[in-house]
């Protein structure tokens, strides 16, 4: 239920991705008047999504991920489920071309595929559809004074900067956070971040033909397997989409990557360790994607403490960036939200009425001292699961 009145507290929300269209969720629910700022443009508008297509990484997402939009929005996450592709198991590819089904679970608990652009689409509009969510798109966060409370945001379009007043902010900006290194400055933080020598590729696998005249696309592998070619230091994976085609991930350190400078090397390196993969994406298309899509870092960033008195806190790769290989990034993000909410409600956070501008609230900054506390041993040991899986 979301709470109405003039003396609503204003909560400012930076980045609409997933976490922070999911924080809005549970904030706005909670009675507060909540403003997104994202730096990049509408992820709605079509120019939007042809950018987003070069970096259209699929997300594998669990129970844990599920279980936060659930708790947010019960009806978000039934929608959620329509639009994603369950997967039962791995499918191993072997160097020869040989597959090895290995089932996650055997009561036939499964993860879920979904483009990110879609899965950010649909929670954006989810966020919108909630009353007092309101989202400001092209305004980049460039500084903020947490004890006066006022965020200094560019607005790109209007090429002027803004002063914007807070009473909660939440950085839910992404790896490269600003609310974090603005936090820096007040909080004594330690932090931990380092690359590891992998980059990582998109590549599409187009849908098959239809099985009869007329009919629907095929997908060319099973749709209810996350594919994975392992190759001990580069791996290849693909997740189904909707649209019966795959997206497929290189993940190979960046040396290797380098030793592949012509069509011929490419091609001859597909065909020597992914013989069964090169034929489904297509020689043309692989030698497109190779050199039209970008070629990005994985880092791992590690954190603590994740907030400030009553001002602020950080959520999903703000906090905690992952590398990608147990698949729980986004997940642990969603969490985040689902675990400061229980906190926030167990605190009984009011934020419907004015707290005088030189006094804390002592609520809602316990509780964010609760978050800090009782969060971090479970994101570091998921960050280092990543690592050494
Ligand atoms: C190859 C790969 C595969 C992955 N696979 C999985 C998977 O299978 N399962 C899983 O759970 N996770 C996965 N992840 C991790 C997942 O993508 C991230 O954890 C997730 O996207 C983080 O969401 P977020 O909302 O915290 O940040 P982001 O998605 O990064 O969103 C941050 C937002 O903040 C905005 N922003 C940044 N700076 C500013 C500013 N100054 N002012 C205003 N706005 C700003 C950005 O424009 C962006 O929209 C994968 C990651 C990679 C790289």
């Amino acid at each position: 239920m979301t709470a109405s009145g003039p003396n609503r507290r204003k909560a400012v929300v930076v980045g609409a991705g997933p976490v922070g269209c999911l924080a809005a969720m549970s904030l706005a629910k909670m009675g507060w008047s909540v403003d997104i700022y994202e730096g990049r443009p509408d992820m709605r508008l079509p120019s939007s999504k042809a950018a987003a297509q070069q970096r259209s990484i699929n997300l594998a997402i669990s129970a844990r991920g599920l279980a936060a939009i659930q708790a947010i929005d019960p009806g978000a996450a039934d929608r959620f489920l329509s639009t994603v592709i369950p997967m039962h198991g791995r499918m191993i590819h072997d160097a020869q071309g040989r597959l090895q089904s290995q089932p996650y679970d055997r009561d036939g608990q499964c993860i879920n595929s979904i483009g990110r652009a879609f899965l950010n689409e649909d929670l954006l509009k989810e966020a919108l559809a909630v009353p007092d969510i309101r989202a400001f798109f092209q305004h980049k966060v460039a500084s903020i004074d947490f004890d006066r409370r006022i965020m200094k945001v560019q607005d790109v379009e209007a090429a002027q900067d803004v002063d914007v007043p807070f009473d909660f902010c939440v950085g839910a900006d992404g790896s490269y956070s600003i609310v974090r290194r603005q936090l820096m400055r007040v909080v004594r933080m330690d932090y931990q971040q380092w690359y590891i020598p992998h980059d990582y590729l998109e590549l599409k696998m187009p849908a098959g033909p239809p099985q009869e005249p007329g009919g629907d696309p095929s997908f060319l592998l099973d749709p209810n397997h996350l594919h994975i070619w392992p190759r001990h230091t580069f791996m290849l994976i693909a997740l189904p989409n909707k649209d019966r085609t795959f997206t497929c991930t290189l993940f190979a350190p960046t040396a290797d990557f380098d030793r592949l400078d012509s069509d011929a090397a490419i091609v001859r390196w597909f065909s020597e360790h992914f013989p069964d993969a090169l034929p489904l994406i297509g020689e043309q298309a692989l030698l497109e994607d190779f050199h039209r899509n970008p070629r990005s870092a994985l880092m791992s960033i590690k954190a603590r403490p994740y907030h400030y008195k009553d001002r602020a806190v950080l959520l999903g790769d703000a906090a905690h960036a992952m590398v990608p290989f147990y698949g729980q990034g986004l997940n642990c993000g969603l969490e985040d939200v689902r675990v400061l909410d229980v906190l926030l409600r167990e605190a009984r956070v009011d934020a419907t009425s004015q707290v005088p501008e030189c006094e804390e609230d002592g609520r809602l900054a316990s509780a964010l001292a609760r978050y800090s506390e009782t969060r971090h041993e479970d994101l570091v040991a998921i960050c280092d699961l990543a690592m050494d899986n």
